[in-house]
């Protein structure tokens, strides 16, 4: 509990120091949305580092190796596997790809990662009992993981190539191996049981996965692949500074896009460029509304950092407003997935008791739930 409050007040502090450049709020003040596809990350997220286990494996590995959507298991032992389905989640957002890095005056790396370590990254999740899930799984609620794992979520900001992209082999397109899709194939196939899910949050006004194919063989492969597609805004932009028109014609038309490349197809979930939201009186056209005959629904928007989210059954989830944790960059920085990884306890954490049908939650934090959310399932407390 110490070391949970001890993060908070950093937190708090790190938010009044504001010592990144982005404001309370998630607004950054600086940046035109005018540069190219590779230096647009680095604008995007930039001055996110305000925000900045004991994992013990329960079960035998084999018990899920051959199955990735383990059947909930009938009976376990809470006391041994101590499940808390009212823990913190981490929604990693990712950025750049790349084969090797030196950092710039322009660009410190903060948003990039080498293929060798993202590789390395998805050993360590996995070893320390993490498991991908979907981010529609996570809203719905309906959490597949084998009892005593932890469930994580992937999120992809702006469709770069490092990404994801096509290449053509034997005049038939596939993933590239090196890009961070081409890597997590491979992973999975040698670990099924980690998973192999992410959600792509792409601005279809601008380059996406450039590569081989057309955008729409790129979005369907991905989509085939059992990845989802999310809205970032037609064109990348600080939906701050947008007035009502402009927001419609960047969130609808990005689903008006998506619509024509893939039909039926709706981008459902949306991450802030820039991680800011519209100016309060303008936010519901954000979520929703009515582009040129398309309509558009977001049911979840995710900001730029920097914290582990809530629960989807605890009173503190706020689908409209959920936080996210940087991926590693270049170099290490406070509150990056790295820094939780050393410094979110077992116990804080979402633990699963293996049936996605049940909600096991410790006595002790009965009150941090809101049991309208439990939505039917078995609620088992002790
Ligand atoms: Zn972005």
């Amino acid at each position: 509990m110490k070391k949970a409050l001890a993060i908070i007040l950093t937190m708090v502090f790190l938010l009044l120091s504001g010592c990144g450049k982005l404001q309370p709020g998630g607004r950054n003040s600086s940046g035109s949305n005018e540069d190219a596809n590779d230096s647009r990350e680095k604008i995007t997220e930039e001055g996110n580092d305000r925000a900045k286990e004991e994992t013990r494996e329960s079960g035998s590995e084999s018990d899920f190796s051959s199955n990735p959507s383990p059947a909930p298991s009938e009976t376990i032992d809470i006391y041994e596997i101590k499940p808390n389905e009212a823990g913190r989640v981490m929604i990693v957002m990712f950025h750049r790809f790349v084969e090797s890095f030196t950092p710039s005056a322009s660009d410190d790396g903060q948003f990039v990662i080498t293929f060798k370590d993202f590789e390395n990254l998805l050993e360590t999740l996995y070893n320390k009992g993490y498991r991908l899930i979907s981010l529609r799984d996570f809203l719905d609620n309906n959490i597949k993981v084998a009892p005593g794992f932890i469930p994580i979520i992937f999120t992809f900001d702006d469709g770069s190539s490092g990404q994801f992209n096509l290449i053509e082999e034997n005049g038939e397109l596939k993933v590239n191996p090196n890009s961070a899709v081409g890597i997590m194939e491979k992973f999975y196939k040698e670990h099924p049981d980690f998973g192999l899910a992410g959600t792509f949050y792409v601005n279809l006004g601008t380059n996406t996965f450039l590569g081989k194919g057309t955008l729409a063989e790129r979005l369907n492969y991905l989509i085939d692949m059992g990845f989802e597609i999310g809205n970032h805004t037609l064109t990348h932009i600080d939906l701050y500074e947008a007035g009502e028109e402009k927001i419609i014609a960047e969130v609808g038309g990005n689903q008006k896009k998506m619509s024509e490349l893939v039909a039926g197809y709706s981008l459902d979930t949306l991450a802030l460029p820039f991680g800011n939201n519209a100016r309060t009186e303008l936010q519901n056209f954000v979520y929703g509304g009515e582009y040129e005959d398309v309509e558009y629904h977001n049911r979840t928007v995710l900001r730029v950092g920097w914290n582990p989210t809530y629960s989807p059954v605890n009173k503190d989830f706020n689908p409209l407003s959920l936080n996210r944790v940087r991926a590693p960059g270049f170099f290490p920085v406070d509150f990056d997935l790295n820094w939780w990884l050393d410094n979110l306890s077992r116990e804080e954490q979402y633990i699963s008791d293996g049936n996605p049908d049940k909600i096991t939650v410790p006595a002790a934090l009965e009150d941090s739930l809101d049991k309208s959310r439990l939505d039917g399932k078995e609620l088992i407390l002790y």
